[in-house]
């Protein structure tokens, strides 16, 4: 059980306490419409976690209510996610298809009652009548029909007597509700398509606000817990059941925090399209963060389980760090696997003075771990170290091998460098060496010094193995798209070498690579011909020393450490929400920048400011949810104000600049206070829209790339993404992306 009690937790108890429920039943409630991810395993964990606490149950339920994207290898995939995880949810998996039926008598249940009509306005006069925040709605004519006349509609649209759109159910709210969501919601619309489970047999699907609500009720579901976004939903939810006037006890909607990670993207849709494209080999592609591509590359469920719990549940949206969820695999793995000796990159070294072979009794863990374990290693006189464990003319502070200094053989012997051996193009291809007769590994009285014990095999007893290492996927800490993939995140290496214990151990174990990092027998591509390793950590977490020596010069904003809201934020106050539905329904905002600008009273004033001076309020709230939001987190005083912002933005909408040089700008401004325009000036920032200087670009890329040409010309077209995405950088970021999509689509067309 978690150790602090998290805010769901505490209403459990409660409900528990004052008699409300007798047993507690949660849910996990995915769309199968793509494979689950690390952020589903926090949901997983907390629903399933709750049930396990209070001895309750949860139900895996597929809300798969949506005929056109879902697909039976995905209720596999989150089958076993969850499995994986090691959670059981007894038995059966529930569909939300299979309710279909009872929905539907709820919905005529609902007409019979007044309380839901069928409106036969268009999709555009829908929203039309919708209203706006400061002026209420005004309900359709449709609404006036008598109750008759609604259930013979509702009852034709099953038959399939209409077309998509023709018709909707609409619960009959209040056109002037304050909550947007709840002027007259849909319930159910015309979709005539297939469905993955049931079929033709239905031509009309209920919404996600009436068939989940239904469904939770309908299984007996207790506490209803889902993520921020849903909050202004749970009037809806509690509207269908209150209006159906259900037996009780009916279930209660709960909502938390999404998990956010960077330097990763989460959304389904955004997984797919790195699947569908080829960027990554598949779901279980390692460097995914899919839970399926986390198990392939060698994650313990124990370490994101540890993590979901460390990172908590709360109240207010964050973003975790990616190295959190690294530190958590490190910890699990350090003290549970055996180390042993693998050589990436081969350097032949003769030990000249050595005849003859042995065995060396070496233990697995080291002794601070509380295990116990060791295999034969075999040495003899050839023996293979990693080529960056010798250096002919080393610095000063470099105590690995080199001429002068010898160095240990981790459980072995002290060796010393005789002889370098070079080819004809001065490339270092054997080391001559002798060894030290009374300097093994224990029991050393040689009287030698060394700096440090390097890792080796023996060359005629190791095996050649397959590495895979993985970097991270984007290069960005908030990547955007295909543009930010970090192109070298892979890297393979063929001709690595293992001692003879690795192999010889049963498959589904992982190791440590002594001074390598931790390694697993992939899973799939393993054979005896060919093991293959997959690399699922380092030792340390060298990232964040790699970005600091390349990024010196820009010292840049690095992604916020989580700062973790534990327990209940407020819910928004009067005035936020009268700014949030401003935000989204007259500035069109998405939810998610709305509610960042509309709970922090600053960055309200400043959008505010900023929209007085250049009325764009997409783009400048972008800029200001995003880039000001954090400048303000880390300075009292801004270096820029709201009408160099809105400069800045102006550059944007005029296609002066791309929105990724915008960053770049915009960093700029927050430290030299410098004006936007003077920065492009100065800089020479202007995108380039300018088909003739583009061209070549786009020659460039489509010569250097002939097999992914080939590719897309044999029909995987989402390979056009690749070559836009290339295009841009190598423009350094530059190119205007629309007039290069146009660009690169006329040139496929013939090459
Ligand atoms: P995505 O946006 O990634 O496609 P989703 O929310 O559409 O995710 P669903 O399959 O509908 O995915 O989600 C199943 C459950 O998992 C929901 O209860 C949802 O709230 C939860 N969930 C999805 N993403 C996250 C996340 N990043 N953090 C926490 N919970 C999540
Ligand atoms: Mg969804």
């Amino acid at each position: 059980m978690s150790e602090s009690k998290d805010f769901l937790r505490t209403k459990v108890e409660e409900d528990l306490a004052s008699g409300k429920y007798k047993n507690i039943v949660t849910r996990f409630p995915p769309e199968p419409n793509g494979f689950p991810h690390i952020g589903h395993a926090k949901s997983i964990c907390i629903n399933f976690g709750i049930a396990r606490d209070y001895k309750g149950h949860c139900n895996l339920r597929m809300d798969d209510t949506n005929p056109t994207t879902e697909d039976m290898k995905y209720v596999e995939a989150l089958k076993d996610a969850v499995k994986w995880l090691g959670f059981d949810w007894k038995d059966t998996v529930y569909f939300a298809s299979d309710y279909f039926p009872k929905i539907y008598d709820y919905a005529v249940q609902l007409v019979k009652m007044g309380k839901a009509y069928v409106d036969s306005l268009n999709e555009e006069e829908i929203r039309e009548y919708r209203g706006t925040i400061k002026e209420p709605g005004r309900r359709s004519k449709y609404a006036e029909r008598s109750i008759e006349e609604n259930l013979d509609l509702l009852e034709r649209m099953k038959k399939g007597e209409f077309k998509d759109g023709e018709h909707v159910l609409r619960a009959k709210i209040d056109m002037a509700a304050a909550n947007m969501k709840m002027r007259d919601p849909l319930l159910y619309r015309i979709r005539h398509a297939h469905h993955f489970r049931t079929g033709d047999t239905w031509c009309i699907y209920p919404m996600y606000d009436f068939a989940h609500c239904l469904s939770d009720y309908i299984e007996g579901v207790t506490h209803s817990i889902c993520t921020l976004e849903f909050e202004n939903n749970r009037d809806i939810y509690d509207w269908v059941l209150d209006a159906l006037e259900l037996t009780p006890p009916r279930p209660y909607q709960h909502e938390f925090a999404r998990l956010g990670m960077n330097y990763t993207v989460m959304s389904k849709r955004k997984l797919l399209e790195l699947v569908n494209g080829n960027y990554v080999n598949g779901w279980d592609d390692p460097r995914l963060p899919t839970i399926a591509g986390y198990k392939r590359r060698g994650y313990t469920p124990e370490s994101i389980i540890n993590f979901c719990d460390q990172i908590g549940i709360a109240k207010a949206n964050s973003m975790v760090d990616v190295a959190q969820l690294e530190f958590c695999i490190r910890d699990d793995l350090n003290k549970k696997v055996p180390r042993v000796m693998c050589v990436l990159d081969p350097l032949k070294v003769t030990i000249e003075n050595y005849e003859g072979e042995e065995e060396i009794d070496a233990s697995y863990y080291p002794h601070d771990v509380p295990k116990e374990g060791s295999r034969k290693l075999p040495f003899s006189k050839e023996i293979y170290i990693e080529r960056d464990d010798f250096m002919e003319n080393p610095p000063a502070d470099y105590f690995r091998l080199s001429p002068e200094q010898p160095v240990r053989l981790k459980h072995a012997y002290i060796i010393s460098v005789k002889e370098v051996i070079k080819d004809a193009h001065g490339k270092i291809v054997e080391i001559k060496a002798t060894y030290a007769p009374n300097s093994k590994s224990g029991e050393d009285t040689s009287g030698i010094k060394t700096k440090s014990a390097i890792h080796w095999v023996s060359a005629k007893h190791a095996k050649n193995v397959e590495v895979r290492l993985y970097e991270r996927l984007y290069k960005v800490d908030a990547p955007e798209g295909l543009e930010d993939l970090n192109p070298d995140s892979l890297h393979i290496l063929k001709n690595a070498y293992v001692e003879p214990a690795v192999i010889s151990e049963k498959p589904d174990v992982r190791f440590q690579f002594e001074r390598q990092g931790y390694f697993y027998a992939d899973p799939i591509d393993y054979t005896d011909v060919k093991p293959v390793f997959n690399k699922i950590v380092g030792l340390k977490d060298s990232w964040a020393k790699k970005v600091e020596s390349t990024e010196k010069p820009t010292p840049k904003p690095q992604a916020q450490k989580v700062a973790h809201v534990e327990g209940e934020v407020a819910p928004m106050n009067e005035e936020e929400q009268a700014l949030f539905n401003t935000y989204t329904t007259e500035l069109k905002l998405n939810a998610e920048i709305a509610n960042t600008l509309a709970r922090d009273v600053e960055l309200s004033r400043f959008y505010n400011e900023a929209l007085s001076v250049f009325k764009s309020p997409i783009t400048l709230a972008n800029i200001i949810a995003n880039e000001v939001a954090r400048e303000l987190k880390q300075t009292s005083e801004l270096t820029f104000s709201a009408k160099e912002v809105a400069e800045l933005a102006k550059m944007i909408d005029e296609g002066v600049i791309s929105n990724k040089i915008a960053k770049q700008v915009f960093e700029e401004m927050a430290q030299t206070g410098e004006q936007p325009k003077a920065i492009v000036e100065a800089k020479g920032l202007v995108q380039i829209s300018d088909p003739e200087k583009l061209k070549p670009l786009i020659d460039d890329v489509i010569a250097k790339n002939p097999d992914n040409v080939a590719k897309y010309k044999a029909g995987n077209t989402n390979l056009f993404g690749f070559f836009v995405g290339q295009v841009l950088k190598s423009s350094g970021g530059k190119a205007n992306p629309s007039v290069v999509n146009d660009l690169v689509a006329e040139k496929l067309k013939h090459v």
